[in-house]
């Protein structure tokens, strides 16, 4: 039994990371709107050109995700301990910055492993038995079993409860 984990979104805060990004780069916000925005539908950002457009150099820019990517983990993270089925990360995005944040961030200390994709429906793995995601468009694509899992709404608490409602997980006491 493999359970595929979302990074940001789910087990990472992206709106903090955004928001430390902002504080530290001037222009951060309205750039990455913009660059937001121009994306086609379900392409993938790119810091690449931001930082162009910044006038940031990208390695630098890259190091400074990965140093304040530290503390933007949510603060429930060490319940993921609790389940106890093998954990995968499965992220979309370009694959230098997707690494940047997860390995920054610590997260590596709770889950078995990761992969980054980029591709339109391409988290479906088939080794993947449950997949966790906050994006609908992600869920959609995947074969096996599903849950939405909005933090505007939702917690690790209760998605153990969830999964242990479908007898996937023995709740681990201490
Ligand atoms: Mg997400």
């Amino acid at each position: 039994m493999k359970l595929g984990l979302d990074f940001d979104g789910v087990l990472f805060n992206s709106k903090l990371l955004k928001k430390k990004l902002d504080e530290k780069y001037d222009c951060f916000r309205d750039s990455y709107q913009e660059h937001k925005d121009n994306c086609l539908y379900n392409s993938i950002y790119d810091y690449r050109s931001q930082c162009e457009e910044m006038g940031v150099n990208s390695k630098e820019f890259l190091k400074t995700v990965r140093d304040i990517s530290k503390n933007c983990l949510y603060d429930d993270i060490e319940r993921l301990n609790d389940i106890d089925i093998e954990k995968i990360i499965i992220t979309r995005g370009k694959r230098d910055f997707q690494r940047a944040k997860i390995e920054g961030s610590g997260i590596m200390e709770y889950v078995d492993d990761y992969r980054i994709v980029d591709g339109y429906y391409s988290k479906n793995f088939e080794d993947i038995d449950i997949l966790i995601d906050d994006t609908l468009d992600e869920l959609y694509g995947f074969n096996g079993r599903k849950i939405h899992f909005d933090r505007e709404e939702a917690d690790l608490d209760l998605l153990i409860t969830t999964l242990e409602s479908f007898n996937y997980v023995e709740t681990k006491f201490h």
